[in-house]
């Protein structure tokens, strides 16, 4: 990097035309040098030679459309809303466009003055735009040499387009000769890439909306190049510091296993078995993500792998976010683990004393090989003989911290976290990207999807009448609420309210309730007895999300469904579903057709997919909220978008790793290059750089 005055970290606000009121609007687009404004690339591009007259527009279109002021008005509509207007006219016709609640709107617009709107056509008497976006053009038209295309950047409030484009020009102008190659000329060549400068140029400035597109391809794939490069370089020196001891299955109490299983394996089961046997079997430590929807059977491939360290005379682990579901692991298993001799053990924070120290003893002499627990695990007192597998279920309710402090009970233990929350194919590439995946796509054979519907408030009774037939076949339900306590605020049913509602429902059923603020051993006594069907109906909060198992409920009703997510919903549908009966979800809506909640739901209603679901959850909120660079350590990303950019993500994935794979130390002369940009790029951020 250069020195400061004069280089690409020059503060934009020594920029001509940009003082220092105008650099605090830019900081809020994270812009705070030279060298980030030229990096902050249009969104879109809108091709004025390409737009439509007004007068062909229809309702329904999606455009832009240029034309002058040709009258403005506000007022207040019959419901008393602000209502703000414009009339737009070109050579070919008119059309209003209006706003609600924007009185700001008002003094900013004047006749004649130039715009240009971008939206929805809709009819309201006439064609109208409602709450378009808008731009308004300049007077002295000061860039109509600079062609059709208009790039449309993210913008804040009070910096407009033109705002934005004039410090382009004057930054592209001044510092655009100091900006450095970043990718090697083979690259550059094999994908018929524009250089950086041409392209930056083309983006800010372009002659048509290909060459600008092009150019922010090649942005958009050296962004991701250089991120999959960190984490190729980072699973490289994983598998290199972290030597592990080799654990090869010998049979000796997997065979036995084998045989007690009540059923066979299913194909993915199988696969993932050796992928996990093959790790383990290499002196690398493994370093392996397992994904799997709920039901999907993650528990008994991790049994098998704990099972593989306990006969290299190693011991395994398994580590649950909640007491309900260390105890349903251990419980599930403890009969067919009964006469395999690795004394399986279970430690939680509720295990009375005289056992907790047997245990310990047990776990530090070495004759403990198979313990499964909960935090307290990884509490200070306990030691091992010698840790060989971690396992750690629904990793994502765990901490990095907390899944390093169980680690670090062993010298470099085999590692695998298990998640049911499906990760977008894009998170498993970026975020994720230095752990091997495994996916188990595949069910058990026997169940059956469950069949979801989105049902009117005004059916409850006709719902609660289908309940009672279901409860009479034997089978159970369970009722879910967002929240416990009412909220006059949020309109909400509350778990309480919901509970005795349905006790008043249900009066000849034995109905319970769950949720967050009881105590655990409560809340683990009452699951119980929903489990032994002494409970016909649990009303619960979400603390019902993970991994609960009863294979007995067959109907899930999910109060105000528009409060959770798609990721959320699925996970507590998995609830379901377990058994060989069919099973139903019902998601009561107070309004039907709600916006982009009635989107969802009915998206949810259609698939039982959880990759499916959690691809759409991240196309709606977007990756930004979910990505999270920061937190894993990476890089955040300026021009990539890696739901809109995956093809160029599995591109710029596969050439780092191979990069890496051929020369891991980056030490090649034609290579020398790319390292020094690596560096560049890092610098004062080294740590970025270092094994996670
Ligand atoms: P999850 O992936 O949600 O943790 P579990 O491991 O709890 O799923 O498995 C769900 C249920 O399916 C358990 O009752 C388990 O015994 C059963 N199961 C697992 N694998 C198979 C299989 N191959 N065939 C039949 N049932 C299976
Ligand atoms: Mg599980």
């Amino acid at each position: 990097m250069l020195k400061k005055g004069g280089g690409l970290d020059t503060p934009v606000q020594f920029l001509k035309g940009i003082g220092p009121k105008r650099a605090a609007l830019l900081a809020k687009l994270g812009i705070e040098t030279v060298g980030q404004l030229l990096f902050h690339v249009p969104k879109r591009y809108v091709d004025r030679s390409k737009t439509l007259p007004i007068r062909r527009l229809a309702p329904g279109d999606e455009v832009t459309v240029f034309g002058r002021i040709a009258a403005t008005g506000s007022r207040r509509t019959k419901t008393y809303k602000q209502l703000v207007s414009c009339l737009v006219r070109d050579e070919s016709g008119m059309i209003e466009a209006v706003w609600f609640g924007r009185p700001d709107l008002k003094d900013r617009f004047r006749t004649g003055q130039e715009i240009m709107v971008s939206g929805k056509v809709t009819l309201y008497r006439q064609k109208q735009f409602v709450n378009p976006s808008f731009e308004l053009l300049e007077q002295n038209n000061e860039f109509s040499g600079t062609g059709a295309i208009i790039p449309v950047y993210p913008l804040t409030e009070g910096f407009s387009v033109w705002n934005m484009r004039r410090a382009m020009r004057t930054a592209l102008g001044k510092y655009l000769s100091l900006v450095p190659e970043t990718l090697t000329r083979e690259i550059l060549r094999h994908y018929d890439f524009p250089d950086i400068r041409t392209a930056l140029e083309t983006i800010h400035f372009p002659k048509d909306v290909d060459s600008a597109l092009r150019g922010r391809e090649r942005l958009v794939y050296d962004e991701l190049f250089y991120l999959e490069l960190v984490l190729a370089l980072r699973r490289q020196r994983y598998a290199e510091i972290r030597k592990g001891t080799r654990l090869a299955q010998t049979g000796e109490l997997t065979d036995p296993f084998c045989k007690r299983l009540k059923f066979t394996l299913t194909r993915a089961q199988e696969r993932v078995v050796s992928e996990i046997l093959g790790d383990m079997g290499q002196e690398k430590c493994m370093n392996r993500l397992l994904q799997g929807d709920v039901g999907s059977g993650k528990t008994v491939v991790a049994l098998y792998a704990m099972l593989v360290a306990c006969e290299n005379r190693a011991q395994a682990a398994m580590m649950a976010p909640t007491e309900i579901l260390a105890i349903q692991n251990f419980q599930a298993w403890a009969q067919t683990l009964a006469d395999i001799e690795v004394n399986a053990r279970i430690l939680t924070g509720s295990t009375r004393q005289a056992e907790r120290r047997e245990i310990l003893e047990g776990l530090e002499a070495g004759s403990v090989r198979m313990i499964f627990g909960t935090h307290a695990l990884i509490e200070e007192g306990v030691k091992f003989s010698k840790l060989g597998l971690v396992v750690v279920d629904e990793q994502h309710r765990f901490g990095v911290m907390q899944r390093a402090a169980l680690l670090n009970k062993g010298l470099n233990p085999d590692f695998l976290v298990m998640t049911a929350t499906p990760i977008p194919r894009t998170l498993t590439l970026t975020v994720y990207g230095d752990l091997d995946v495994s996916v188990l796509d595949e069910k058990p054979p026997g169940r059956k999807p469950v069949k979801t519907q989105v049902v009117p408030e005004s059916r409850r009774d006709k719902v609660y009448g289908f309940i009672e037939q279901r409860i009479e076949a034997g089978e159970q339900a369970f009722i879910v609420c967002p929240i416990i306590e009412e909220s006059e605020k949020l309109d909400l049913v509350s778990a309480i309210q919901t509970y005795e509602k349905a006790q008043v429902a249900f009066p000849n059923r034995r109905v319970g309730m769950v949720h967050g603020r009881m105590k655990s051993s409560e809340r683990g006594e009452l699951m119980d007895r929903f489990r032994r069907k002494e409970l016909d109906i649990l009303v619960a909060t979400t603390v019902i999300e993970v991994g609960v198992d009863v294979p007995g409920a067959t109907v899930m009703v999910i109060e105000h469904p528009e409060r959770f997510g798609l990721a959320q919903l699925h996970q507590l549908r998995g609830r379901i579903g377990r058994g060989k009966r069919s099973s139903y979800c019902i998601l009561f809506v107070s309004r039907p057709g709600l916006g982009e909640s009635s989107e969802r739901l009915k998206f949810f209603a259609g698939t039982t997919d959880g990759f499916a679901l959690a691809e759409k959850d991240m196309e709606l909120r977007g990756p930004g909220e979910i990505l999270g660079t920061r937190q894993h350590g990476l890089p955040d990303l300026r021009v990539a978008d890696i739901v809109q950019d995956k093809d160029v993500l599995t591109q710029a994935r596969q050439d780092a790793f191979r990069l890496v794979e051929l020369d891991p130390a980056l030490e090649r002369p034609e290579n020398a290059f790319v390292r020094t940009t690596l560096k560049s790029r890092y610098s004062g951020r080294e740590e970025l750089l270092r094994v996670g």
